[in-house]
């Protein structure tokens, strides 16, 4: 009895709140769900937000809030955070390009660039976490860094209870701008740890009554929180960009990039073609970059990354790690290079750190190393004629700005409240709380 109350009543929330604003459709066989779930029942891919409308009429907000229309989320965000779009003159007259675009995701008050954490990763936060509020649980999640700020900081600022795990060589990230409280839950995996054991642990928390996955790429509200990146280029540049370079260890923001587009050909103003993806990843380890060379959908571990804690120990930008990205999966990273003709890169450290140099000299402003891939990638584009000068070109800088938020903020380092040797820790010895009791 209770149950079918209880049903009934999500049914109902479905017909009136979901079906109003959006509903989920797969990517893979199109069946069409109305109410909240992270995967199609019949082929297990993606599913992505099929907003009712199809134009994109801003909000009169700061910051991400403006595009309500395609959020997955009913309340309108009044954050201050989100991308910001700019002509870049300087580094673009350094290699020769006539239309590049950046969008800057960091805090860069100069630019109206206020993301605190100073990552893309808020843009996911924030619409996440307000997803699931009201539904009174905590969320939980897996981070090597920015992630695990960019929610801290949202918990800080709404009371919201997360539970985030971070491998040790994350750690050193976590910090936010500002006191850390109570409703934040750190937990520290042990040194021989990397990114794939930290989402291992989270998915065993997450089955804990009162415990909600953040989902990953699988969460809709990630991926179309990141998408606002190309609606702020689009917006700004009052037309999609022929190009879109971005660094990828997922390969979520790439995705969300490429649904970002479908919706803007879907309205019409933004012009028709989708933005090639110019994917990159920092070697040695480029999983993604290893399948697509060879022509493969499938990753296939003893080929495209033998012994990836090793290959990971040699990383600069080593936040880039994921070892299980959705690559082959329908709607993922495959498909989005696949239909938008795109290309990937594997970037050398040591092009890295000249590219990061090279952009800080000339746009005048840190930057983070996977932001440092992307402009590293930008380069080889322009170097093997992949790009024209004249081409329209979107480069996102994923994450920056922290030296420049030292100067107008306080910076508190969060502890963690736990230690797990490794992902199969009993569960009692990691969490404090009430219904573990
Ligand atoms: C997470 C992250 C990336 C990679 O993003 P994905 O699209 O999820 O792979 C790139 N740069 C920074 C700064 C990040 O935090």
């Amino acid at each position: 009895m209770t149950y079918g109350n209880t049903a009934c009543h999500v049914k109902n929330r479905a017909c009136t709140a979901g079906v109003s604003k959006y509903n989920l459709i797969c990517a893979g066989c199109s069946t069409i769900y109305t109410d909240d779930r992270l995967k199609c029942s019949n082929d297990g891919a993606l599913l992505r937000t099929n907003y009712s409308k199809k134009h994109l009429t801003l909000k009169d907000v700061p910051g991400m809030g403006k595009f309500h229309d395609w959020l997955p989320i009913h309340e309108i965000m009044t954050t201050d955070s989100g991308p910001v779009t700019y002509r870049s003159t300087e580094l673009a007259a350094e290699l020769g390009l006539n239309n590049l675009f950046i969008s800057f995701n960091g805090y860069w008050p100069e630019k109206g660039a206020y993301i605190k954490t100073c990552s893309f990763k808020e843009l996911e936060a924030f619409p996440t976490v307000q997803k699931i509020r009201g539904g009174n649980r905590s969320l939980v999640l897996a981070s090597a860094g920015n992630t695990a700020r960019a929610f801290s900081h949202v918990s800080a600022m709404t009371g919201a209870e997360v539970y985030i795990v971070v491998p040790s060589s994350g750690m050193s990230r976590m910090w936010i701008p500002e006191e850390p409280t109570d409703s934040i839950h750190i937990i520290q995996m042990g040194k021989n740890c990397d990114y794939t054991d930290s989402i291992h642990l989270a998915e065993r928390i997450s089955a804990l009554p009162g415990m909600q996955a953040e989902g990953g790429a699988r969460n809709v509200a990630r991926r179309d929180g990141m998408g606002t990146v190309m609606l702020d280029a689009a917006v700004t540049m009052k037309r999609m960009p022929d190009h879109y370079f971005q660094a990828i260890g997922s390969g979520t923001g790439g995705i969300a990039a490429w649904e970002a587009a479908l919706r803007l050909c879907e309205d019409g103003n933004f012009g028709n073609e989708l933005p090639q993806l110019h994917l990159s990843q920092n070697l040695p380890f480029a999983p993604m970059f290893n399948a697509w060379k060879a022509g493969r959908r499938e990753i296939i571990k003893d080929i495209d990354m033998p012994d990836p804690k090793k290959l990971i120990h040699g990383m600069y930008a080593d936040i880039l790690s994921n070892r299980e990205p959705p690559y082959s999966v329908a709607g993922g990273v495959y498909d989005a290079l696949c239909s938008t003709r795109g290309s990937m890169y594997g970037i050398s450290n040591s092009d890295t750190k000249k590219a990061q140099e090279l952009f800080e000299r000339y746009e005048g402003i840190d930057i983070f190393p996977p932001a440092a891939v992307a402009v590293a990638s930008l380069i080889e584009a322009v170097n093997e004629h992949k790009v024209d000068a004249d081409d329209n070109i979107l480069l996102n800088i994923t994450g920056g700005g922290v030296k420049r938020l030292e100067l107008d903020h306080i910076i508190f380092k969060i502890e963690p409240e736990s230690v797990a040797e490794n992902a199969n820790v009993p569960l009692e010895e990691i969490i404090r709380r009430k219904v573990l009791a």
